[in-house]
């Protein structure tokens, strides 16, 4: 028994060492691949993250893929995962429930914190009669190119030495939303109808960007179910003004929808709020700007655009 005690200490101080070696490890990125190590919150940040990394960053998304980002909580390997990387890039604005938290445990330590949302949600929607700020900006083409900046100067600051490389893949990925941003104001400029219905409401910077209203079944976040009260005026305002695509989402269920949808008549559409991609979305290619890309096409049916 003693020996075994004797044994148990032992392997704790060993333990305790490597972890203090660990924690006093020199940064920048000193790392034995010679890439950046990045872990990210979920896919949007994942993507732009990856774009601006390029060869030079190993990037990894903590929200497994199908997983909806608003409830996920990091398993004890993602938290490990996250310590030990270089960098952790966030949206902010609680999008991640663990994200602060996270944060503030990772002060003091060598992993640089990139929010790239920092100060850009000025939004608020009431929810549960609280007011709560949005953080859904990845949707707005303006607003996501404003994150990719975000992350290339965190990537430049913990890796100087591939810093004409990061800012030039920033530069690529800005273009592209740039582009988006055009076919966005192009394609929505001459429409029938501006009020377009959501799941979860996720898509207000979008619809302030493009001049749109936003009407959401559920709350800021998808597990926040409408009252049945609420569903009936939802229900008699679809009817009134006549709208007729009710939009859901592939990550949640569609029952509200749905419920929605055969009570008024109307069809359903997929808008993707782009939260995470499915595996078979990943094997197919489909990105950020095709789902971006997609969801124009789905408004452009929706809001009768010419
Ligand atoms: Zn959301």
């Amino acid at each position: 028994m003693k020996r075994f005690i004797y044994l148990a200490v032992l392997a704790a101080l060993v333990i305790a060492g490597v972890v203090a070696l660990w924690r006093n490890a020199p940064g920048p990125a000193a790392v034995s691949s010679g890439k950046l190590r990045v872990t990210a919150s979920f896919y949007p940040m994942y993507y732009f993250a990856s774009m601006v990394g390029g060869p030079y960053a190993d990037v990894t998304d903590i929200t497994p893929a199908g997983a909806e980002p608003h409830d996920y909580e990091p398993t004890p390997q993602d938290i490990v995962r996250i310590e030990t990387s270089d960098i952790l890039v966030l949206n902010g604005n609680l999008l991640e429930p663990w994200g602060d938290r996270v944060a503030a445990e990772l002060v003091g330590t060598p992993v640089r914190v990139i929010v790239a949302g920092q100060g850009l949600a000025d939004e608020k929607l009431t929810e549960n009669g609280a007011s709560v700020t949005d953080p859904h900006i990845w949707l707005d083409p303006v607003l996501a190119k404003q994150e990719v900046q975000r992350i290339a100067d965190g990537f430049v600051a913990a890796d100087p030495a591939h810093g004409a490389a990061y800012q030039a893949n920033a530069k690529m990925v800005e273009n592209a939303l740039d582009t988006l941003d055009r076919k966005f104001q192009a394609g929505l400029n001459s429409c029938a109808r501006t009020d377009f219905v959501t799941s979860h409401a996720a898509f207000g910077y979008l619809a302030s960007q493009y001049g749109l209203n936003q009407i959401a079944i559920t709350g800021v976040s998808p597990d926040q179910e409408p009252s049945t009260q609420a569903l009936a005026a939802l229900t008699q305002l679809v009817k009134q003004n006549n709208i007729r695509y009710i939009f859901f989402e592939r990550l949640i269920s569609p029952k509200l929808a749905d419920t929605l949808a055969q009570e008024t008549g109307a069809q359903t559409l997929v808008l993707d709020p782009i939260e995470g991609l499915t595996a078979s979305d990943l094997a197919q290619g489909k990105d950020y700007v095709t789902q971006m890309e997609m969801n124009l096409q789905n408004l452009r049916l929706a809001l009768s655009c010419r």
